[in-house]
Parts: C-alpha cells; sequence; structure tokens
C-alpha cells in the first residue's frame, strides 16, 4: 500500500492528495485490506501528510458497510446512490448510518451509469415530462439526490465542457433546495413502472444461500434485473467487476438445492441458465 501511495504521488506529480479512497470495498476486498494493516497504513499516510482525507468507496450489502463504517475513524464514503437504488447495496440506510458518525457521503452513480437517462422505459420517461415540462431525466435524478441533507457530493461523470455547464445550470437552479410531496410521488411511479419490467422476483432475502458452489444468487438476480429493466450496460461490466468468478451464475451446477429454500419459488438453477447466458463474454 505505501509503494502504491508512493507511486500514484508521483504520477500525479504531486506531494499529497486530499481525498483518498479505498476503492471498492466488498466482503472480498474488505477481508484482505482488514489482514493486511490497512489502518495503519492510512493513519502513517496521514501523519506524513500524504494524504488529508480517508474514505472508502462501497459495493456490496448494507450489513458490510455499517461494519465497515464502524471500523475506522474515516473522513467520507463513496455509495453507488440513485432514485432507483434507494435501498440497494449501502442504500438510504447506510447513507444516513454513516452521516450520523460524521462520514461526509459522496453519491456515485447518479444516473446509473446513464441507465436513468437511456435506459428509461418510455412509460416512465412519460411521467417524468407530464409531470414538470421541459425537465430533463438529469434534473430529476439530481434533484433527488440535492434535496436530502446527508449527500455531501452528487459525482457525476462528466466527459465534456457541454455536461460540465449543463450540471453547473442545474446546481444553480436547485440552490433554493425545494422538493415536494408531489414530486417524491412522480419518483415512486417511475420507480413502479420500471419494477414492472423485472425479470426475477427475487427478493434478496438470502435464504437461498451459501450455495455449495459459492453462487450469489441475489446478486446475480438483481444484475439480471438491472439489464432487463433499465436496460444497463454497466450489468454485465458489474457482473464481472464486482462478482468473484464463482459467485457468478455460471459457476452454477444446477444441483437445485436452492429452489425449496426460496419463498418466491424461483426456479433458481433456469434463472441462474439465463443470467448466465445474458452475460457470456
Ligand atoms: S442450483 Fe446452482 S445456484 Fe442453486 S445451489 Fe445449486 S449450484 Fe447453487
Ligand atoms: S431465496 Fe429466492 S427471493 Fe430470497 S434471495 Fe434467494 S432467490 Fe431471492
Amino acid at each position: 500500500m505505501d509503494k502504491f501511495l508512493d507511486e500514484q504521488l508521483e504520477r500525479l506529480d504531486t506531494q499529497h492528495i486530499d481525498f483518498y479512497l479505498l476503492h471498492s470495498l466488498n466482503h472480498s476486498t474488505w477481508d484482505k485490506l482488514f489482514h493486511k494493516d490497512v489502518f495503519d497504513f492510512l493513519n502513517d499516510a496521514k501523519k506524513a501528510g500524504k494524504i488529508r482525507y480517508a474514505g472508502f468507496s462501497f459495493h456490496d450489502d448494507l450489513a458490510l458497510f455499517k461494519e465497515i463504517a464502524d471500523a475506522y475513524d474515516w473522513d467520507f464514503c463513496q455509495i453507488m446512490y440513485n432514485y432507483y437504488d434507494e435501498h440497494f447495496q449501502a442504500g438510504k440506510e447506510g447513507l444516513n448510518y454513516a452521516a450520523r458518525k460524521n462520514l461526509a457521503v459522496v453519491a456515485m452513480e447518479p444516473l446509473r451509469g446513464g441507465a436513468l437517462v437511456d435506459g428509461l422505459p418510455e412509460d416512465a420517461r412519460k411521467i417524468l415530462q407530464d409531470a414538470v415540462t421541459g425537465r430533463s431525466e438529469v434534473d430529476w435524478a439530481f434533484r433527488w439526490l440535492w434535496k436530502q441533507a446527508d449527500v455531501s457530493v452528487v459525482l457525476s461523470g462528466m466527459s465534456t465542457l457541454e455536461q460540465v455547464m449543463e450540471n453547473l445550470e442545474l446546481g444553480d437552479s436547485f440552490s433554493d433546495g425545494l422538493w415536494t410531496l408531489e414530486e417524491g410521488k412522480v419518483i415512486d411511479q417511475v420507480n413502479q413502472v420500471i419494477k414492472k419490467l423485472q425479470r426475477v422476483n427475487c427478493t434478496d432475502c438470502g435464504y437461498c444461500m451459501p450455495c455449495p458452489e459459492g453462487v450469489n444468487i441475489p446478486r446475480n438476480f438483481s444484475l439480471c434485473n438491472d439489464h432487463h429493466m433499465l436496460n444497463d450496460p454497466s450489468a454485465k461490466i458489474r457482473y464481472y467487476g464486482l462478482l468473484d468468478e464463482s459467485a457468478r451464475a455460471s459457476n452454477c451446477v444446477q444441483c437445485g438445492l436452492c429452489v425449496e429454500k426460496c419463498p418466491q419459488q424461483i426456479p433458481i438453477p433456469e434463472e441462474m441458465e439465463h443470467v448466465a447466458a445474458l452475460f457470456a463474454n
């Protein structure tokens, strides 16, 4: 870790980094870092003036998020958060939990990699357009985040100067912070339309787990639903980027042990076949 930090400073041609993230923590990466004196590393780096604020970005379940938030005196964290993912991963509960511990919270993926704009079902798009004439999908998504006091920063990926200008204008127009109950209902309707397109009615209860082969059944279904509901191209990226190889649907051997444990009576082996084919390279 010391070696990497020194290399990072050298490449950035700087003496210090203001906001330093342990990136993309999940069960697997956290387990490794936890056993490699990561806290000593952060303390020493701060003491040496190499980093000013220490944080972590996160992609896993709420229980692990709280465990990590409690494990160290972090300055900030970064979570996937938008109106569609209000209860996904750390979610709103994680956001509020971190804020109560005085962590600044960065909301990443405010547009879900663009899926809440380009992948929005037409019925959902129409609900937004009918509710407020002329307000864009981007505007709706940002406003939903900006109205939440516990969100410190909305991290939007911008690749052109026009996008930077558009976001600045949106930020200025929201300076009054107004968000009505009616606007909240509009977002609820949009989420209902999206949810109707889900393929697998998995509630993430986890009763089917553990799978003897290591397949993470609910995570695979969640990514599969993302693909079907929002035509989300990042679902495939997350399938390979965030799931260990053994946890992917392609590792299912069709043993059927999980089937009778599922209260939703999902034909898990068949659906695993579908997910594996969907995300096959
Ligand atoms: S059918 Fe597949 S997912 Fe279910 S327990 Fe067997 S290997 Fe795991
Ligand atoms: S038991 Fe069924 S509903 Fe629950 S996580 Fe497993 S697949 Fe999803």
